[in-house]
This record gives structure tokens, sequence and C-alpha cells, in this order.
């Protein structure tokens, strides 16, 4: 198992960590402060920083084959560390707080268009979320005004957990239809944006919704039946 440090405190950016294993590319730590690929948020990409200075950059985070672990993906070329090794950990800070901020935006905005999720991505210089619903109905200024009102409330933002049943008798918390929240683990990871938003989510979110600033709509569009997708940049 890898410890996720970023769970507990999403806002760090070194940290120490031991090797566990290092092979075809791919590096196993003891720790981890580099966030893997899921629910929509890309993986981390930073260094490993050796004790004589040697700074390794990983390309990539995944979910390791062993359940629990993290793989941290090396760029092509890059010097493996040893198994036993200690080592710093760098995350490329300026993305990551991107993506926290956008991934944030959208738990905001998936409260303002009141409609089953389909889908959503998030990139380090964008955001969507798909919706099952008519595409008359979306409109780019009234979500855009509807979602900066949110995030000028400024309210802190929570991390609760309940229980697999818990979560069962609340079906209505989980919106997004095509990520269920993983279960059997006993419990599952909440975010809760008091006063706006509650539902499942395993990825990092900003400290306070004011640091998101305000977003923009650029673009929506029908991408099938039950997919009609909203495109968000942030306004700074
Ligand atoms: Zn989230």
């Amino acid at each position: 198992m890898t410890e996720l440090l970023f769970r507990d405190d999403a806002y760090l950016k070194t940290a120490t960590a031991r090797v566990v294993a290092a092979h075809d590319g791919v590096v196993t730590l003891d720790r981890t402060i580099f966030y893997p690929l899921g629910g929509g948020q890309p993986g981390d990409t930073g260094f490993i920083v050796r004790d004589n200075g040697e700074r390794i950059a990983i390309a990539d985070t995944r979910k390791g084959a062993e359940p629990g672990t993290v793989a941290h993906v090396l760029a092509p070329g890059a010097t493996q560390p040893e198994a036993g090794e200690t080592v710093g950990l760098e995350i490329d800070w300026k993305r990551r707080y991107a993506l926290m901020r956008l991934h944030t935006a959208l738990h905001v905005m998936s409260c303002v268009v009141i409609a089953p999720v389909t889908g959503g991505n998030i990139a380090p210089d964008k955001a969507r979320l798909d919706f099952d619903i008519d595409i008359a109905l979306l409109d780019a200024d009234r979500i855009a005004d509807g979602t900066n009102a949110l995030i000028a409330r400024g309210v802190a933002t929570e991390t609760v957990w309940i229980t697999d049943e818990e979560l069962d008798a609340r079906p209505e918390l989980v919106k997004t239809m095509s990520v269920q929240p993983p279960r059997g683990a006993g419990r599952i990871r909440l975010l809760r944006i008091p006063g706006i938003d509650l539902q499942p989510c395993g990825g990092t979110h900003v400290a306070n919704i004011a640091e998101i600033g305000g977003i923009q709509v650029t673009r929506i569009r029908n991408e099938g039946k039950r997919n009609k997708r909203v495109e968000i940049v942030l306004r700074d």
C-alpha cells in the first residue's frame, strides 16, 4: 500500500519517501504526494530528487497494478532510482493547483446545472462536465453567473467519510452516473462544500472555493443524446 499524503493535505508540494520498487520505468514509493489519474482528474507530474541532487522526471501518475499502490511513471530515458533509496518528491505545483481549482469549480457548477452528470474531465487549462439535459436549457452566461455567485460565497471545503451502507441509503449523493464511487473498502470519501454540494470524490480540491476566483463558460456542445457538454476555463 502507498500512503496517500494528498488525501489529508492536497497542498503538499514536497515530501520525502522510500522507493519500494522501480522497474520498467515505473517507481513505487511507500508514500506519495502524486495524485494518480482518476475521477476525471489527470495524474500529477514532477520530480523524484535523489540525495546527490539528481532530478528524475515523473511524466505521469497512475493507480498501480497492486491494489492501493501508486505507479509513478518515469519520463522516457530517465534514470531509475534504487529500491530502498530515500528520495525527495516534488510535484509540478502550478499544474496541480490549476487542476484543483478547476476540479472544485466543476463541483460548484454541478449545483448550478440541475441534471444528471454523464461525464467529466479536467485538464490544467480547461474542464468539462457532460449533462443529460435538453441543450436548449443550457445558457453559457447563466451557468457562469450562477457558478461565480456561488464561488463568491467563499466557503471552506470539507472532507467527510461515510460507510458503504450510509451511501446506499442516500443514492441521491451520486450525481455522476458514469463514475460510481469505489466500494468495498468500507468507507467512501465525500467532498462537502457547505450549503452548495456534497458528493463522493477522491480527487484534490482547494481549501476554500474563493481560490477558484471565477470561471467562464467557453463552449456548450452536443456530444450525444445524453451528453450535453459544458466546457469552462478559469477567469484569471
Ligand atoms: Zn472532487
